[in-house]
């Protein structure tokens, strides 16, 4: 059988789940791909490091410019994360010829516009399915399998480490901090989570979806973002009575203005497939005009799950699938136009509005007066019974019917400086 020269940079978490794959089921590969994948060299930092995998004699090197210039390596596998060296290890890739597959997806909403340009301008190709929910082939489905479709909305959990510290807090009533810290134990998170947790990892894999689902160009940087670590635990559970759950949604809406972007904690109603996403698993949901809702569910993390899209990629890329997609896909091209941003201020919504009052009488109206000023209209009132006599405050929560971000917003202001009310309310969009 056709042998194909293989390679990987980086034997991390994801590069070591590659490596086994493609040794311990080389069989399978080549009966998808019609010739062995066959892996020559796997590049690392440190060859003394202790590694879970064992590689043929003479595989592992620390020596980059051994697989530049072997130009029997067709397609390389670049598993290094952030940003640099990452990039210009892609770049020196794409000069001596080799198509990438990659798994990086900051390195993408960073610099995917210069790496798909300098691709495309030698004639090579960059399979991502990896970047974006990671076993979840969503990149292959938006950009392939619905391409007859004009996506008209997504929405999504794309951050596993964060959807884990929730899923935590919400089930078990684990507080954030606790939470957070067994995320790490069982290496979910990073050892420097912030990235996870305030929103910045949705936001990077929701820049790579909106080019892919609505074919313009968005920074990662330009989408509005709030991640989970500011969610107060009596949230989760006032959220919980009402029947909804608080969940990391990344989430994008065509309107005639152009589009709605966003990554915040919203709520969502128990018993819709989102609401019951759980522990690290991500999940897309996605509507086409012609196809409709369509929903995707999978691991979003983890050395097999990544390295499964990892592996399909290389396949593809051998056989010449992703070099046909990537010409006629066009991504990141400058003829894209910039993407249209709806302006925040018109975004619509219903909301779930939290407020810490004195306990006395007459407060809850000088509430609803303020929301009925900025014509938001109220759906219910939910005050939780005083523990005390001696407690200072207590919480009113009021889910609104449908508003405009800006007078919502400027309600809040309103209400937060009225002396009847505790500093800090809360507010949290229902997913709709
Ligand atoms: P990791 O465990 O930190 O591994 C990174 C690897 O890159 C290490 O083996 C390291 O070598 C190697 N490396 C770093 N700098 C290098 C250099 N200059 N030359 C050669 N090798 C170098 O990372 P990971 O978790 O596997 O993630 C890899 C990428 O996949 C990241 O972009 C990440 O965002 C993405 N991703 C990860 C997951 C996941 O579940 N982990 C899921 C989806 C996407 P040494 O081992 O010698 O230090």
């Amino acid at each position: 059988m056709e042998k194909t020269g293989v390679a990987i940079v980086g034997l991390g978490n994801v590069g070591q789940g590659v490596a086994q794959l493609l040794l311990d089921h080389g069989d399978r590969t080549a009966r998808h791909a019609g010739r062995t994948l066959w892996l020559t060299h796997v590049v690392v930092r440190d060859i003394t490091k202790p590694r879970n995998v064992d590689l043929p004699d003479g595989v592992l090197t620390d020596d980059l410019s051994r697989l530049i210039r072997d130009n029997s390596v067709k397609v390389v596998a670049q598993l290094i994360g952030g940003i640099e060296p990452a990039r210009t290890i892609m770049l020196q890739l794409l000069e001596s010829g080799k198509d990438v597959v990659t798994a990086n997806k900051a390195l993408l909403a960073e610099h995917g516009p210069e790496l798909f340009d300098r691709a495309r301008q030698l004639g090579r190709s960059i399979a991502f399915e990896a970047s974006v929910a990671g076993g979840i082939p969503i990149i292959t489905n938006v950009s392939q399998c619905l391409s007859a479709n004009q996506i008209v909305s997504l929405r999504a959990i794309l951050n596993g480490t964060s959807n884990y510290i929730i899923s935590k807090m919400d089930g078990e009533g684990s507080d954030y901090r606790s939470a957070l810290a067994e995320a790490q134990q069982l290496g979910l998170a990073e050892a420097d989570p912030a990235m996870d947790v305030d929103g910045t990892d949705a936001a990077q894999k929701l820049a790579i979806l909106a080019h892919l689902c609505f074919g313009a160009r968005v920074h990662w940087s330009e989408i509005p973002r709030r991640g989970i670590d500011s969610i107060d635990e009596c949230d989760m559970q006032f959220s919980k009575h009402l029947g909804y759950r608080i969940k990391l949604i990344a989430f994008a809406k065509l309107v005639g203005s152009g589009v709605q972007l966003m990554v915040a904690p919203m709520l969502v109603k128990s018993g819709e497939p989102l609401a019951e996403v759980k522990a690290n698993f991500n999940a897309i949901s996605v509507v086409g005009d012609a196809v409709g809702p369509v929903f995707f569910h999978g691991q979003g993390a983890g050395p097999m799950p990544t390295a499964s899209a990892v592996v399909a990629d290389m396949i593809d890329t051998a056989v010449g699938r992703t070099a046909i997609t990537f010409k006629t896909l066009e991504l990141w091209a400058d003829g894209h136009k910039r993407v249209d941003f709806a302006s925040p201020g018109d975004l619509e919504g219903r909301y779930y509005m939290r407020f810490d009052v004195v306990d006395q009488p007459g407060v809850l109206g000088q509430i609803t007066g303020r929301l009925g000023q900025h014509r938001i209209s109220i759906a219910s009132v939910y005050q939780h019974e005083t523990q005390s006599d001696r407690q200072q405050t207590v919480p009113i929560v009021i889910m609104t019917h449908h508003a405009k971000e800006s007078a919502a917003r400027a309600a809040m202001k309103q209400i937060a400086d009225m002396p009847t009310v505790a500093d800090s309310p809360e507010r949290f969009r229902i997913l709709s």
